[in-house]
């Protein structure tokens, strides 16, 4: 039997009565847990393997297959992102690189902290936007891509002004801009956002405030990062992707 912390990160149906749930777990990270009767009525621990729930658990961990709960003690939901769908599909999309990024059975170490630290400021208010391109940005490692958002990949100038080349892997200063001509084209404003966001530590992260203009240019400058060089197929951004198109008067907010 082992205690471990965890967040639901999903989980689905499983034969008549049962239910597989995935949870990032703190010290094992991503597992899924096989529990036998969670779709009856009164089941006792229902209430722990709600998505979006915050737990301690006790349980039969098993390094491969399925493993089991036996016990829950203080559990807790985030219940301002379970209230709002928008939140929600942020939350999601960041559990959701976090999975693709480490896969199952792989403790995140320190990881594990940060995405916490994530969702819990997403359900406290701050800007979801930023939170994820925050986590967007700093995970990028961990798929193999390090951008040099430090300073010039040629020259190594670090201050000026810079736009972001893909071919390069990172910063090209004015002088180095004739190098590639499919340069990203971004303004200092979101150069300044992208370099920030690969440094801040998330843990210590206030209030921020961002453009709606320049949001979206870092929103299209990780997309494209992400589609280029990532390559990974996550369902709740397809959705983030597809708000965007919805009426503004449905979302009532410029998110
Ligand atoms: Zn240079």
């Amino acid at each position: 039997m082992a205690e471990f912390s965890g967040i639901v990160v999903y989980r689905k149906d499983y034969r008549e009565r049962d239910m597989l749930v995935k949870i990032l777990t703190d010290r094992f990270g991503f597992k899924m847990f096989f529990i036998r009767g969670a779709r009856k009525k009164g089941f006792r621990l229902s209430a722990a393997i709600l998505p979006f729930t915050k737990a301690t658990y006790i349980g039969t961990i098993n390094d491969e297959g399925l493993s089991f709960i036996s016990a829950v003690k203080d559990s807790s939901q985030y219940q301002t992102i379970c209230q709002d769908i928008i939140l929600n599909a942020y939350s999601a999309y960041i559990l959701g690189l976090a999975e693709a990024a480490f896969n199952d059975n792989r403790p995140l170490n320190e990881w594990y902290i940060k995405i916490e630290k994530a969702i819990s400021l997403i359900n406290d208010g701050l800007d979801p936007a930023i939170v994820t391109n925050i986590i967007e940005i700093q995970l990028l490692g961990r798929f193999g891509v390090k951008p040099n958002l430090r300073d010039c990949v040629i020259c190594h100038k670090s201050v000026g002004i810079y736009d972001f080349s893909e071919s390069y892997g990172g910063l090209l200063c004015q002088n180095h801009w004739h190098l590639d001509s499919h340069r990203l084209q971004l303004d200092r404003r979101t150069i300044y956002f992208l370099r920030f966001f690969s440094q801040v530590d998330i843990m210590r992260l206030g209030s921020i405030r961002v453009k709606k203009d320049t949001k979206d240019k870092l929103r299209l400058t990780l997309n494209q990062i992400y589609n280029n060089d990532v390559g990974v197929n996550i369902k709740a951004k397809k959705f983030l992707d597809d708000i965007k198109k919805w009426p503004h008067i449905v979302l009532n907010d410029d998110r």
